[in-house]
Order: C-alpha cells, then structure tokens, then sequence
C-alpha cells in the first residue's frame, strides 16, 4: 500500500496545509485479520510532512489508529469476538497475543466509557463483586432504569461511592437528581450514599437481607449438627435449606418437611427465612411494616441466637429494607447483571490489571455503542 505522489497531505498535528518531506525510513507491517485463512498484511511506507508550526511530522495511516500496531478493521474485528469468546481463544484465533488483545479492549471501552451520557440517571443501585483472591474486591454501578453498567470503581468503600458520584457529574449527570439508590448492608456505602447522593431514599436489596438470615440460618444448622452428631445427614440437608424455593422439586420439599420434624430448631429457623419471602411479598407499606414486625418479633422469640442476632440487623436497617416498597428496585436488576459480570469474568480470565477487568465488565454490561468499525 502506498500514497499517491501528488496526493496534498495536510500536518496531522496543527491541520494546516503542508509540503511533502519523505517517507518513514522503514516500511511498517499491520498484521490484518485473516484472508481466506492465510495470514494478511498490510505493508506501507507512510509520508512525512514539514510543517511551518509543528516541523517535521510523520503522518499517521488513516486505516489504523495512532499508535496501535493493529489496523482499525482488525480492531473491531478482536472486538466483536472478545464480546462473546475468552480471551485466550480470541487471542488464537486471531494470532495476536493476549496482551495486545487486552490493550485494544481497554482503549476502545475507556473510549466509549468516557463518553457515556449519565445527564437521566435518577436511580443508581451499587454492588460490589470479586476481582481477585486475597479479598480484591470492586464497586459496580448501575444505572437501574436502563440496566446499565455506568461505572467501575477498584475498592468498596467510602472512596469508591465518592468516585461514582464524580464521575456521575463528569458525564453530565447530577447527584442531586439521584432519588434512589440500592446497596448492601455494609456501613460504608450506606453512609457513603447519604453523603453523595442527598436525595436519594436508599434501599437495602432484598438479596441481601435474605442472605443475613440464611447466615442465621446455617449457624443453626451447624449447631444442631454439634448436638446431634450425625454430620454427614445434617450437612445435606443444609444444603437443602439453601436451594430458593422456586427452584425446590417435590422431592426436596418432602425432604425439606421431614427434617424439619426432625430437626426442630432447624425447622423453625427454615420457616423463618420462608416467611421473609412472604414479607417481600407485601402489597403495600402498611402490610409491609406489619409483617416485618411481626417477623423481628418471632425471630426474637424463637429461642435459637444466631436469629436473634439477625434481628437486630433487620432492626437498624428496617427504614431502609422498606424502602424497598416504595422504589421498587428489586435487585434483580443488579443480580442480572451479576451474572453477566460472572461471564465476563470467565472471559476476563487472565486479566490480571483492574482496567482489564473493569473494561470487560463494561463490555458486558455497560451497553456500549462501540465507535470501532466493524468488518461485517
Ligand atoms: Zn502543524
């Protein structure tokens, strides 16, 4: 590929109109995507220009972007594969190596990331997910109207709600405007929360008001299984105790009703976490209240202390947990995007850096238009 002797060039820098000045010295080579499956190159020799302002320039090759060895169709080709296949295999098929595949990722996700518009996010639920062993963790944010991932943060805690709120002004959006916001239990984001986002009424998701009971839960179980001293029935039936109840068959369910017989203190914690599905199955606030107290009562009655524990949790947050009936925000939202986040981070496996992860977090469930161009 060559340019044609008497094409004008203009300075890539300044954009003024410029005289010719050579050639680089050494011709470049652009591995291309595949043709044909044999390997394809793209050779070129790119101009120089000499420009009054900026002096001598070398012109950039308009098939790829500055910088890159890689021509922008092979760009957007990694892309569209790297959106559905490991990163490994990407990298095989493409005959590139994992780590450039990982720099194109990164640049064209920050690229588009950066320009996200936020100016209508009203409702934000947060989430924090695993990164890496040694309790790595990151924050998510999502915008829960659209299901969208808008950002990434590498920690989970006051800092990291403090740069959701930035980075929400940054494109455009408004932390006043924000009227609700879901998270998890944990002091730093609710309080955190309170602080960026003045206005917004905060709700404690679901998920994880129930996962404090099953935690209740489970150290009944262990308990009872002490006392009682057959492990390895207790075991499976603790297990047992764990499937969600719509995905229980029948034969789990009698299972579930023996050992509860059985097993008393196990059978009324059991019953315990069942009625705080009934709770969240409240039609309105007043009934919602009703039953939450009635709930914390017999959770502080039932004689078992882990539940009692649990129920002075349930107490400091219960503004919060019925909040849920006035927002809504199930977060089923943030729990569908968990999963997809749980894919990417199949896909992301080797990506070592937090822009890594995070950029494949992004591509996921950030609902990206991407600007690269795409080969088919
Ligand atoms: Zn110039």
């Amino acid at each position: 590929m060559g340019v044609d002797k008497t094409a004008a060039l203009c300075c890539p820098v300044c954009g003024a109109p410029t005289k010719r000045y050579g050639y680089e010295l050494k011709e470049r080579i652009w591995p291309h995507a595949d043709c044909l499956f044999y390997p394809c190159y793209v050779h070129c020799k790119r101009p120089c220009v000499l420009c009054d302002k900026c002096g001598t320039v070398q012109v950039n090759a308009p098939f790829a972007r500055k910088n890159s060895r890689f021509p922008l169709l092979f760009e957007g080709y990694a892309m569209l594969l790297l959106q559905d296949i490991p990163r490994a295999r990407a990298s095989r098929l493409l005959r590139c190596d994992e780590k450039s595949l990982a720099a194109i990722l990164t640049y064209w996700v920050h690229d588009e990331v950066n320009r996200m518009d936020l100016s209508v996010v009203c409702s934000i639920a947060m989430d924090e997910t695993f990164f890496r062993r040694g309790h790595k963790y990151v924050t998510v944010a999502i915008d829960a109207y659209k299901c969208q991932v808008f950002d990434v943060e590498p920690s989970r805690d006051k800092m990291a709600v403090k740069n959701v709120g930035e980075k929400l002004e940054r494109n455009g959006g408004n932390t006043k405007r924000v009227n609700s916001a879901t998270s998890d239990m944990s002091a730093s984001y609710l309080s955190a929360v309170r602080e960026v986002f003045p206005n917004a009424k905060q709700t404690i998701d679901k998920f994880h008001v129930k996962q404090v009971l099953l935690k209740a839960l489970d150290a009944v179980c262990k308990d009872e299984q002490k006392e009682a001293g057959r492990k390895k029935e207790l075991f499976l039936c603790r297990k047992l105790f764990m499937v969600p109840e719509g995905r229980m068959n029948n034969k789990q369910w009698t299972m579930v009703a023996e050992l509860s017989k059985q097993y008393k203190k196990m059978g009324r914690a059991f019953r315990i976490v069942r009625s705080l599905d009934d709770f969240y199955a409240s039609t309105s606030m007043v009934e919602a209240q009703e039953r939450l107290d009635k709930l914390c009562s017999w959770m502080r009655r039932c004689r078992l202390k882990p539940m009692k524990d649990a129920v002075l949790t349930l107490r400091n947050h219960s503004k919060e947990i019925l909040n849920y009936f006035h927002t809504r925000l199930t977060n089923a939202i943030c729990e569908g995007i968990n999963t997809m986040i749980q894919a990417a981070k199949r896909k992301a496996t080797g990506f070592h850096t937090f822009e890594g992860y995070a950029a494949m977090i992004y591509l996921v469930a950030g609902k990206l238009k991407l600007a690269t161009p795409v080969p088919f």
